[in-house]
């Protein structure tokens, strides 16, 4: 298939990008990486009148370090975080997630403002930003506004996004000094979508976790905190008793589906397994720390 014919506009800046979607009223979409978007266009999933192309604004893909947190321009390729020694000190379970993002090539197109504002609910970004408490600047002719993950992502494909807004930087708090973490996913081939994938960071103080973070893709409309889990480790050691508990949880919390991929039981079973390797990890690593 090939797309519809459409209008190509390349932005020069944000302010450039922001004005062509506001005097589109709603017939433009962005185009970053287009890996997502590309294939939706030439499947005729979606028909807009114009692409506005942000590839050409100057100074939108970076990663730089603040005293308390850690800003990643929205342009951004997932390669680029992968490899960035920025995020594998600060965030090491961000660099083993991107390392299960499609393969090489789309990794190096792909960029995070793409992949949170897609919001494909098995992707591994939307999760991550939910881990680590993100907060996401959003800018429209009329101003700028900070959005917080948990807040971002409302269903399937589905972002609190306006027609005219985009996405310029993703804000990562850093982490507390004794952080262990643990990421496990399963997909049918390397490089696919996951079928399940958990993510776990521990905190430590003395011995007994002080915080404790965990996040889920692919078996929900959008990513999940277990924040009845989270509470229950704060305080504890991670054991087998505990372990079980948390699992639980965390398969109460799903709502997965079935496809051709997975039944929504296999995947509710599976993710459980997954939180099990994730927690022993984190807790390890925070132990260690
Ligand atoms: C074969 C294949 C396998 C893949 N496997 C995975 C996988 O395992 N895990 C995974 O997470 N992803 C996977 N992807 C998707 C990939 O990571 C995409 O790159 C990503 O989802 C979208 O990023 P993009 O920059 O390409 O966005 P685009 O495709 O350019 O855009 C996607 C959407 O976001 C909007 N958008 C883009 N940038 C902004 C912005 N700054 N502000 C507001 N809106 C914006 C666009 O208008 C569009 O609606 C796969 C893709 C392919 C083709």
């Amino acid at each position: 298939m090939k797309p519809a014919a459409f209008e190509y506009v390349v932005a020069e800046s944000i302010e450039g990008a922001v004005a062509a979607l506001a005097e589109a009223r709603g017939e433009a979409k962005i185009i970053a990486g287009g890996q997502s978007l590309v294939p939706m266009l030439n499947f005729r999933l979606l028909r807009p009148a114009i692409l506005v192309d942000i590839n050409r604004i100057p100074d939108l893909a970076y990663v730089r370090e603040e005293p308390d947190a850690i800003r990643i321009g929205a342009l951004t390729r997932h390669h680029q975080l992968e490899t960035s020694p920025v995020i594998a000190r600060h965030f090491p379970v961000l660099r083993e997630a991107m390392t299960h993002v499609a393969h090489l090539a789309i990794r190096n197109r792909g960029t995070i403002g793409g992949s949170l504002s897609h919001a494909d609910p098995a992707a591994e970004l939307p999760m991550m930003a939910l881990l680590l408490d993100a907060a996401l600047r959003v800018v429209s002719g009329t101003g700028a506004r900070a959005v917080k993950a948990r807040d971002f992502f409302q269903d399937a494909l589905s972002v609190d996004l306006a027609v005219d807004e985009i996405v310029t930087e993703i804000m990562l708090p850093k982490l507390p000094e004794r952080t262990g973490w643990g990421f496990a996913e399963v997909s049918r081939r390397s490089g696919d979508f996951a079928l399940a994938a958990v993510a776990v960071t521990l905190a430590l103080a003395d011995r007994t976790i002080s915080e404790a973070r965990i996040a889920m893709t692919g078996v929900a409309p959008t990513p999940r905190r277990v924040r009845e889990a989270e509470a229950l480790l704060v305080g504890r050691r991670v054991d087998c008793a505990l372990t079980k508990e948390v699992v639980g949880l965390v398969r109460a919390a799903t709502e997965p589906q079935t496809d051709l991929h997975a039944s929504a039981d296999y995947r509710r079973h599976l993710v459980g397994v997954l939180a099990g390797r994730a927690l022993s990890a984190a807790w390890q690593r925070a132990e260690a720390a």
